[in-house]
């Protein structure tokens, strides 16, 4: 096949630029300065002496040669490849009938959990909301330690999806884990007591957030963040293990062009930003998922999300690719240079992010032997890239995809589908922001040579902002989402179109990423599932959001065992061998803020059961006997009076739609995670203003928005609830 590269090395500019990056480097040690006075520990001490030095004694050769132990589970997707595949065999096909649960750890939260448990020296460490790290005997599920880092509740009005957290990094006795508020935490592996804390935020005044798990290599911690919704710009940050120091820092959009370019990448950037001032936006592109280590070129790979605005023309009405939104970007791991990048949409207009789990492989691609990194990302195309020099080998379709007809293999570029442009009419289109693939995690098996992944058929309906239709300006809203799309008549405008809407579905697919063959695949009841595990045992492992774990041969997708958990579960799997037993472990606990967006079922666990934390741990023989939870009656009671206008309810629901919507769901209907305003006490009514103006439950998570909403204005909001709690009450009773 002849191919196109797409290619871009800092060799073919360095010779002009030599004077800019000469330019450039006291602008970056100033940065420097600057965190060193958030920072908790003393910056002349050697962090070592504050490290475990009986536990977690991980460098770099140990995750490199992870294959030789295959008990342990050391990084985020299990060594530095990422591949999320286990060489454990004594639960495979024949014995996974025996497979039962053998303990469970209560988690206290009512948030999701996202993490993926790192395994070692026989314990478990994992994160929960909130950014709190447990450690816990990988035996018996004892807790040795936590470790809070007292985040504000009501900091979630901050994050797009949650008070969520993906899990910590584990190396040299330390422990590392970013922080909802933007922190980077080092604790000592043994005890959890904090090494260092630097603050990796660069604007306080915008909605930065860390979800992500920290990855670790060469001596340095990397960290990236999300807000791109909120209105931020990317960057990702080395700081050095052992001492805090920020080593170096890679921004993934150009800033304010009056002022200069922080590293020679971003002239290059700036060129295809045009028109507009997507600096005061942010321009978004944030890496809040995935960064890769490569030992075998010392490459760094940034998953690069999408634009801030979504709308490409309220960003850059000039057009341009808008580098490097959508982008994996490979830099330098000790200095940040770039190496090469992969843009996977120019000019994304859809919020297709490039941040999904990334995987490092050796594959022999038409006759050749390649060195391979592999992405689904949420534009349904799945992209297989040389990564010693980021040319693109493959890009088939793995879900469904409308947006684009195929990506044309001689540029490398997507085709984009015209037809579908939704400046003028609003238009279903997948995949939808969810993507095709999200952050659940998928899992590879290089001696099959086949891929699995968690997809998901959802349509995004997409219209552009009224406002900014009839008077061509967009401002930033620094209280809530940015997205450029019509959030606030959102619920309203999609009535009229529902007729066109796709259906939703959520699949586990086995795929070939050289043919694009979909091998197997299996349709669950919900869209929205659980990231996954694959084995030598010839298994895949996944969690769905009806709350059952179950193994699936990984050859023809058959369901072999099957465990009622009683809650969603949306975190991948891990497994792990201690004294001779395989065990797996999964964290369970749904998120509310996607579901609630999208629409939920009965049958989801959220909604029967209520949500909660827990770890589940699994081993051959394992007896341990669930109870069944009560069913939550969610019947909507008698709502109080309604007495505004129409008008008035307009305004209540605009409100509703740009500030509770995420969390509370669409129409006031809740996916059963956080509550159903349809169902609000007689007393929560009295005190509905103090709630959501003044922060009266501020402690419990839910924030005010005494700076973006009047006290008339939640009123309007609250008769708009009591207007859809008639609604639907009347509905129920008609059926
Ligand atoms: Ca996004």
């Amino acid at each position: 096949m002849k191919t196109h590269r797409k290619l871009w090395t800092l060799e073919t500019m360095r010779g002009s630029r030599a004077l800019l990056v000469g330019m450039v480097v006291p602008l970056v040690l100033g940065a420097c300065a600057q965190d060193e006075t958030e920072r908790s520990a003393d910056p002349g001490l050697d962090g070592r002496a504050g490290a475990s030095t009986t536990v977690a004694q991980i460098d770099d050769a140990r995750i490199e040669n992870a294959a030789d132990e295959p008990g342990t589970w050391l990084a985020y997707g299990r060594d530095f490849r990422e591949q999320r595949f286990a060489p454990l065999t004594q639960i495979n096909r024949e014995s996974v009938s025996d497979l039962g649960l053998e303990f469970v750890v209560d988690v206290p939260t009512a948030g999701a959990l996202e993490a993926t448990p790192l395994v070692v020296d026989g314990r478990i460490y994992f994160t929960s909301t909130y950014s709190v790290v447990y450690a816990v005997d990988a035996t018996s599920g004892e807790t040795l330690w936590v470790y809070d880092p007292q985040i504000p509740k009501d900091f979630n009005r901050r994050a797009c999806c949650g008070p969520i957290n993906r899990g910590v990094a584990v190396y040299e006795g330390m422990v590392y884990v970013g922080t909802l508020d933007g922190r980077l935490v080092a604790l000592n592996a043994e005890t959890g007591a904090e090494v260092w804390n630097v603050n990796t935020v660069i604007d306080q005044e915008r909605n930065y957030s860390i979800t992500g798990a920290p990855r670790v290599a060469r001596g340095k911690v990397f960290i990236g963040n999300g807000g791109a919704e909120f209105g931020v710009r990317g960057y990702v940050t080395a700081y050095d293990a052992f001492s805090g120091e920020q080593v170096w820092r890679f921004f993934t959009v150009p800033g304010d062009p009056s002022l200069p370019f922080e590293h020679p990448e971003m002239e290059l950037a700036a060129e295809t930003w045009k028109g507009g001032e997507w600096w005061e936006v942010g321009g978004g592109g944030t890496v809040w998922n995935s960064i890769v280590y490569d030992p075998e070129f010392n490459h760094l790979y940034l998953g690069v999300g999408n634009g801030a605005p979504w709308v490409r023309v309220i960003r850059s009405p000039g057009g341009g690719d808008n580098l490097f939104l959508t982008s994996i970007v490979a830099v330098d791991a000790d200095t940040g240079e770039m190496k090469w990048y992969y843009q996977t949409v120019p000019g994304d207009n859809w919020d297709y992010t490039a941040v999904q789990d990334m995987t490092l492989a050796d594959m022999r691609v038409d006759g050749e032997d390649r060195k391979v990194i592999m992405q689904a990302p949420k534009n349904g195309f799945f992209y297989v890239i040389d990564r010693s020099n980021g040319e693109l080998l493959r890009a088939h379709p793995y879900s469904q995809v409308t947006w684009a007809s195929h990506v044309d293999m001689e540029t490398g570029r997507p085709v984009e589908n015209t037809q579908l442009d939704y400046f003028d009419r609003p238009q279903w289109i997948l995949p939808g922001p969810l993507g095709g693939h999200d952050w659940q995690a998928m899992a590879f098996d290089e001696a099959k040579g086949v891929v699995y992944i968690p997809t998901q058929d959802i349509a995004g309906f997409y219209s552009v902002d009224a406002e900014f239709k009839e008077t061509g300006v967009f401002k930033r809203n620094p209280g809530t989402l940015n997205l450029g799309t019509d959030m606030r008549n959102g619920f309203s405008l999609v009535a009229d179109y529902l007729d066109e809407q796709p259906m939703y579905k959520g699949n586990l697919i086995a795929f070939d990423p050289l043919s694009g063959e979909t091998i197997w695949s299996v349709e669950h009841p919900f869209y929205w599932n659980g990231g996954v595990l694959a084995t030598a045992g010839d298994l895949v492992f996944q969690g769905d959001a009806l709350g059952f774990f179950s193994a699936y041969d990984a050859d023809t997708g058959e369901k072999l065992w099957s465990h009622n958990n009683f809650v969603a579960m949306l975190a991948p799997p891990v497994t792990y061998e201690v004294d001779g037993t395989q065990y797996v472990a999964i964290l369970a606990g749904g998120s509310g803020r996607i579901t609630n967006f999208f629409g939920s079922m009965d049958e989801v666990a959220t909604m029967k059961f209520g949500n909660f934390g827990r770890l589940y741990v699994y081993a051959l023989g394992g007896d341990v006997v669930l109870q069944q939870p009560q069913i939550v009656d969610r019947s909507i009671p008698e709502p109080p009076e309604l007495t505004a206008t129409e008008a008035e309810l307009k305004v209540g629901e605009q409100n509703y739609s740009m500030l509770c919507v995420g969390c509370h769901g669409g129409g006031a209907a809740s996916s059963g995670v956080l509550p159903d305003l349809r169902l609000l006490s007689p007393e929560r009514h009295a005190i509905f203003d103090q709630i959501v103006v003044d922060g009266a439950l501020a402690a419990t998570g839910m924030p005010g928005f005494a700076d973006v909403l009047s006290r008339d204005e939640a009123e309007y909001v609250r008769q708009w609830i009591i207007s859809r709690a008639i609604a639907d009450r009347a509905a129920i009773q008609d059926d």
